[in-house]
């Protein structure tokens, strides 16, 4: 029984109000799409996996394969316009001698083992087999809003992924779809459009497809988060601390705009979120990062905050530096990371200390951050 997978992955995240694919985005500490991969990997019974995501994501997720130790087993393959496009070009890329086919969508990190092995038992008499779930709302036609019908519900099922399929099947149902113009939202739709029947087993209600922020599980406990950072001072360069330029003999040297605070803050966010370190998301070896201004970053790292559902409860925030004085500039670093941060001032607080004149902050060598946030669950 040769099985290949097909993991669709190539959404934008434009529902999830996300800058990046969604399936990129980090679920409990792990990026979403990691989940199904992990599952299929782990199953004896399947022998190859490809994932279709956008041409633009190729790399992140190659290197996530990498992360995980699957590089040369998984295929990553550049997806088409549309979902069923990029399904078939995931099933043009599994090996010609595959027999049978799963069609998972990376937006459905929560599917089990047991359902997997559920259609694939099934697939072998029914050669078409959906996982799907009994609807439990009441289902009705609506036209200029106008209830037209209502749909028995005993009979409507709700359809999840995986789909699973004999491959010679599915190639030929979506080869004659693509050459027919015939566009459907499930790829059993396309086995059916050929008059084949599809068999139905059970899924669990568990198995959410994630769209929308709101569909991302979110805890109700809040979440702290710290982070601590330092860079050197020289000569020659602007001194940026939380988005305001302090007028100052030196400045932070760095790859970015070297705002040390703000880089304290994102990691204290990222921290958080479980999601890693700044390092990870915005590498110092990226050229597209060099010379950026640290704000634009930490509102990359605040669109991540939002697809989660999440807000800022409150920051406290310390600077340690010998020269400048930084007091009176307190108040407008203060009002630029509310602002960067999404909360009122008063949720925001900015310290700063000489450290005596000890270590390297006493030298004048360089200037170090530590700040620590407070994630909830959003409010409004
Ligand atoms: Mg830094």
């Amino acid at each position: 029984m040769k099985v290949g997978v097909v993991i669709a992955a190539a959404g934008s995240g434009v529902r999830m109000g996300a800058e990046c694919n969604k399936v990129l985005l980090s679920l409990h500490g792990k990026p979403m799409l990691q989940y199904s991969i992990e599952l299929f990997a782990g199953l004896e019974e399947v022998s190859s996996l490809v994932i279709v995501t956008r041409d633009v994501d190729c790399d992140l997720v190659q290197g996530l394969v990498e992360q995980m130790g699957l590089n040369g087993w998984v295929q990553v393959v550049p997806g088409g316009a549309v979902r069923q496009e990029s399904v078939l070009r995931g099933l043009r890329a599994l090996p010609a001698d595959t027999e049978w086919v799963i069609i998972h969508d990376g937006a459905r990190p929560f599917v089990t083992a047991p359902v997997v092995r559920r259609g694939l038992e099934a697939v072998r008499e029914h050669r078409a087999v959906g996982v799907a779930v009994p609807v439990k709302d009441t289902i009705k036609r609506v036209q200029d809003s106008l209830v037209v019908d209502t749909l028995p519900r005993a009979e409507l099922w709700a359809m999840q992924t995986p789909q699973i399929f004999s491959y010679e099947l599915i190639l030929k149902a979506h080869e004659q779809a693509s050459a027919q113009g015939l566009v459907a939202t499930d790829d059993c739709a396309l086995v059916e459009a050929l008059g084949h029947p599809v068999h139905i087993v059970p899924g669990e209600y568990s198995n959410i497809k994630i769209t929308t922020p709101e569909d991302l599980p979110r805890s109700d406990e809040p979440a702290v988060g710290f982070g601590y950072d330092v860079h050197r001072l020289v000569a020659d360069r602007p001194l940026i601390l939380g988005g305001v330029e302090i007028p100052s003999e030196q400045g932070l040297l760095g790859h970015s705009d070297a705002d040390v605070l703000t880089h304290a803050v994102m990691d204290a966010l990222l921290g958080a979120l479980g999601a890693g370190d700044i390092g990870e998301h915005f590498p110092d070896t990226d050229p597209q990062y060099a010379g950026i201004s640290s704000m634009v970053l930490l509102s990359r790292v605040m669109a991540l905050v939002q697809a989660r559902g999440l807000e800022v409860g409150n920051a406290d925030v310390v600077v340690l530096a010998q020269r400048p004085k930084l007091s009176p500039w307190k108040a407008a670093i203060r009002a630029s990371l509310a602002q960067a941060l999404g909360v009122a001032e008063t949720r925001v607080n900015v310290k700063a200390s000489t450290c005596e004149g000890l270590g390297f902050v006493g030298r004048e060598e360089g200037i170090a951050a530590q700040a620590a946030v407070l994630l909830r669950a959003r409010r409004s």
